[in-house]
């Protein structure tokens, strides 16, 4: 399949191009040149199937250039003994992985993807991956690129803006081909940076001279959007194997949202097919996507708040574009005007019309109080604990259903282990922590709750420290392309 740019003057060949790209000439975002539909029969089959043989088919419909052989390959060798969706109620879990986050999901497999654009498309070049990360993505990508031959790996994350275990994942991570910088900004600062590097002239000589080619890990790749779409599907399956409604039963979906990535994968799900019907946008109080959806205002000149749920402390949410692309009909001049727009103004405004369009979604957000309170609660009620990302979905569902009475079946989207924000679930919880660390609360929390600490992070603050790179925001330039060139 061809993929085009949102902004309408690039396209690539095949899938694997867009993938070893990452973002396309024009700085749009690769999309398919159609959203493949799956038929009533097909959707039958795929209901029958494991979730690794479930990936193989939906993967298929978008990288079928790769060859399907490949993909099952790169199914095998991401997710098996590696990571498994479960559901628990209506909590569809996906952070059994090693990163205790969903963003394994998609961070397991890219890399198997892009090794095998890159030997189809005899790309002889090193790719070093370029990733700006809010907590999660960061440790997954360096999770699923260690030791991959030909392909490097920067992350780059905001110092004062990752939880002390997100941290000493991305500090003690090791691996040949990968680089970790700390930089004293917030997320959107090295996102914006890493934007910025990518169609920087400097950049790109230096680039050229070392002989390698830069792509994104970030969720602007087509690679990370795809992998997504596929535990939608599993979720809505394993309902439907529980009885808990019939086949094609149209069910809503509560996501945490930061980067738009998670929840744009249930909305091509839909679009491809799958009877969602309310596409329930959770946010925390940077809660630019709520003023969008019920305003038709995209506002990000204001500042950055850091909440108890630093993976979606951002204010751009660079996925958003490829929703843009849809609900204008694919009108890309209109989305590059948006974007300059955005660029230049930090702030767009779609019209009457296209505002029309996102009657798919519900948008709310939920304070830090709300957070706590929804986790006490759902502990109360069920015996379960969520993580603070998970009680945002979960508050706001709270809050579309009072507003609307519609008391459909649902899936709320748990996106991380408890155990990743362990200091934020004792607070909720009321407990008095103030003089443990979070390792020692880690400790207590398997102890007192009576849950398994999950291998991969015990001990992890007795690990060595095998990064220790900083910078200031003026300064990535500089230090990006010092690490480029010690290639
Ligand atoms: C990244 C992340 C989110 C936000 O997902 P997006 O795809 O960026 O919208 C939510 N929760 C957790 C735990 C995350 O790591």
């Amino acid at each position: 399949m061809k993929y085009i740019s949102t902004r309408g003057n690039d396209s690539a060949s095949s899938s694997m191009e867009a993938m070893i790209k990452g973002i396309a000439n024009d700085s749009g975002l690769y999309v398919p040149f159609n959203i493949p539909s799956i038929s009533a029969k097909k959707m039958k089959e795929l209901s029958k199937l494991s979730y690794n043989n479930l990936a193989v088919e939906i993967l298929n419909e978008y990288f079928s250039d790769l060859g399907k052989d490949n993909i099952i390959e790169s199914v095998k060798n991401a997710y098996e003994d590696k990571f498994n969706v479960e559901i628990n109620n209506n909590f569809l879990e996906l952070y059994h992985g090693p990163t205790l986050a969903f963003k394994d999901a998609a961070l397991l497999i890219l890399p198997y993807l892009m090794k095998n654009s890159k030997s189809l498309l005899n790309i002889k070049n090193k790719i070093v991956i370029l990733t700006a990360t809010s907590g999660d993505t960061g440790k997954a990508a360096l999770e699923g690129f260690k030791n991959i031959e030909g392909i490097d790996v920067i992350i780059l994350y905001p110092k004062d803006g990752v939880s002390d275990i997100q941290k000493y994942q991305m500090i003690t991570q090791e691996g040949n081909n990968l680089k970790v910088v700390a930089i004293e900004g917030n997320f959107d600062d090295a996102q914006r940076a890493v934007k910025s590097i990518f169609t920087d002239d400097d950049v790109k000589e230096v680039i050229k001279g070392s002989n390698l080619n830069l792509s994104s890990a970030n969720s602007i790749n087509i690679g990370r959007l795809v992998p997504q779409i596929v535990y939608y599907f599993y979720g809505y399956f394993e309902k439907v194997k529980n009885k808990e409604i019939n086949f094609g039963e149209k069910i809503n979906v509560a996501v945490p949202t930061g980067n738009f990535g998670n929840i744009l994968a249930a909305y091509y799900a839909k679009s491809m097919g799958l009877p969602i019907n309310k596409l329930i946008c959770a946010s925390n109080i940077n809660n630019v996507l709520t003023k969008f959806f019920n305003t038709g205002v995209f506002d990000s000149n204001r500042h950055l708040e850091l909440t108890e749920t630093p993976s979606m402390d951002i204010l751009v949410s660079s996925n958003l574009e490829r929703l843009l692309f849809e609900v204008t009909g694919r009108d890309s001049i209109k989305v590059k005007n948006y974007m300059e727009n955005l660029k230049n103004n930090s702030l767009y405004e779609i019209d009457k019309n296209v505002q029309n369009k996102l009657k798919d979604f519900y948008a709310n957000y939920s304070t830090d109080e709300e957070v706590k309170k929804s986790i006490k609660e759902v502990y109360d009620k069920y015996n379960y604990l969520i993580d603070t990302h998970t009680a945002v979905a979960y508050d706001v569902y709270n809050k579309y259903v009072k507003e609307t009475g519609d008391t459909s079946k649902y899936l709320l989207i748990s996106t991380a282990s408890p155990f990743k924000f362990v200091r934020s679930i004792f607070n909720a919880l009321g407990e008095n922590i103030s003089n443990k660390n979070d390792f020692e609360l880690v400790e207590e929390l398997s102890i007192k709750y009576s849950l398994d600490i999950p291998y991969n992070i015990k001990d992890l603050n007795k690990k060595t420290i095998n990064h220790n790179i900083s910078c200031t925001k003026e300064s990535i330039k500089e230090v990006i392309t010092r690490l480029l060139k010690e290639n």
